[in-house]
């Protein structure tokens, strides 16, 4: 239900402390919030549907919404400002202005709950497999991340050292997608490429969001922003219009581009986000090495109070969580985590920042609120194995891609293209041979 006018009947003998009409505004204090932009978290982020969640209504327990809200998503705590459970239902501000409610109500058990329809299958719901085609029938986009290319300096996934070939995160994740498609392909998954070229998923460039950033800058005090910047290494490279220009074109608007692909013409059962990890380089010309490699999953969850103060990514959340995705994609990135993990030899990432949280039993997963993960609408994983500036890491890298093995630092390796790939789909076998049907 939709209503700012929202009274639910509660008695006064069973929850006296909310006689007083719950879902209504004005009985709690607005949050600090100016324009319409201070709202959203993003200029480019859509306002919320919140109609669309209606489908969600008696799909779900308080027990399991409760379960999800505060151990998953809201694990660093929420404001009753933002969002206010109740007994048999759920109150979640809508708009902070008007200050509107959305009602959940709850399913009474997990028998009589609705279930919502979705464009996504689960291992258990998909046809059963034939004899070596363990993923029959499931569809899969692979996310290539990043941009690549041209465009690979602009979104600081670059970086050369002496007169060796460049490393380009974006040229990387592309070349993993494709080896990963074939093998994903022959075990009779439909695999779609969300970017199958080093070129933006977003028909829009950075010329076009000039304006924008010049909003950005004064909404932020900066009145007479400066036009360029002088190099990555520039210290106050964040106060200018180019900038902002860029980061709107190749963060916001081209992954809001690509959840738009996904959800609406690709509608995958599965998304499997692919990253190459880094630790801070500096100097894209003269890089600096570190020991650490390591590997790390995400899958979404841990948003902070901040993040969910932002009228969009509090709706967002709410559909996450209703839409059932987490327990599908947590046990498929401690899966692959697994296989990862086994071919790698690497060690999980210890993170260093409060905005994860450490979910499953593989070590390696953490739940994180990345802008892929939250609007993709279906199970998402994210990958985030090898330290691009890691020496080893950078000399395979440097050896390119090969079939069987090669001495590289006194040790045969397979290409690191292949690893990743075959770990990934030994990881998906795993998984979808071991789920019940
Ligand atoms: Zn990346």
């Amino acid at each position: 239900m939709i209503s700012s006018h929202f009274r639910p009947r509660i008695s006064r003998l069973v929850l006296p402390r909310l006689a007083v009409a719950l879902c209504v505004g004005g009985l709690y204090s607005t949050a600090p919030s100016a324009s319409a932009v201070d709202r959203l978290s993003n200029p480019l982020a859509d306002s919320p549907k919140w109609k669309l969640l209606e489908k969600y209504q008696r799909t779900i327990t308080r027990a399991a919404f409760e379960r999800l809200l505060r151990g998953v998503y809201a694990i660093h705590g929420i404001n009753e400002d933002l969002i206010r459970v109740d007994r048999d239902f759920a109150c979640i501000l809508m708009d902070q202005d008007a200050q509107t409610w959305f009602t959940l109500h709850f399913a009474k058990d997990d028998q009589t709950a609705r279930s919502a329809s979705r464009t996504w299958r689960t291992a258990q719901t998909l046809p059963r497999q034939k004899p070596r085609k363990t993923l029959a029938g499931l569809k899969i986009a692979l996310d290539p991340g990043h941009i690549g290319g041209d465009w690979a300096r602009m979104e600081e996934r670059w970086f050369k050292l002496g007169d060796a070939p460049p490393v380009e995160e974006g040229e990387m994740t592309l070349r993993v997608a494709k080896l990963l498609a074939t093998k994903l392909r022959a075990l009779g998954a439909r695999v779609s490429l969300v970017r199958d070229k080093a070129e933006p998923v977003t028909p829009f460039r950075p010329s076009d969001f000039t304006t924008i950033a010049r909003e950005v800058l004064r909404a932020s005090g900066t009145e007479n922003p400066r036009e360029d910047f002088n190099g990555p290494d520039d210290p106050l490279k964040d106060q200018t219009v180019r900038w902002h220009s860029e980061i709107l074109f190749y963060r916001g608007s081209e992954i809001r581009q690509r959840a738009r692909r996904v959800n609406s013409l690709l509608r995958p059962d599965l998304v499997l986000c692919l990253h190459f990890n880094a630790e801070a380089w500096g100097d894209e010309h003269n890089p600096s090495f570190i020991d650490r490699n390591h590997l790390h999953l995400l899958v979404n969850g841990s948003y902070l109070e901040s993040e969910l103060a932002f009228d969009d990514e509090r709706f967002e959340m709410v559909r996450r969580l209703l839409s059932r995705t987490y327990d599908e994609e947590l046990r498929i990135a401690d899966t692959a985590a697994a296989a990862m993990a086994k071919t790698t030899g690497l060690p999980p990432y210890q993170y260093t920042t409060d905005n994860v949280a450490r979910v499953g039993t593989s070590g390696y997963v953490y739940a994180r609120n990345l802008v892929a993960t939250r609007l993709y609408q279906c199970p998402v994983v994210y990958f985030e194995p090898y330290v691009m500036n890691n020496a080893e890491v950078f000399a395979r890298v440097q050896a390119g891609d090969y079939e069987g093995t090669r001495l590289i630092d006194g040790v045969e390796r397979p290409s690191i293209f292949r690893e990743y790939a075959d770990s990934v789909a030994d990881g998906l076998i795993e998984y979808y041979q071991s789920a019940p049907h």
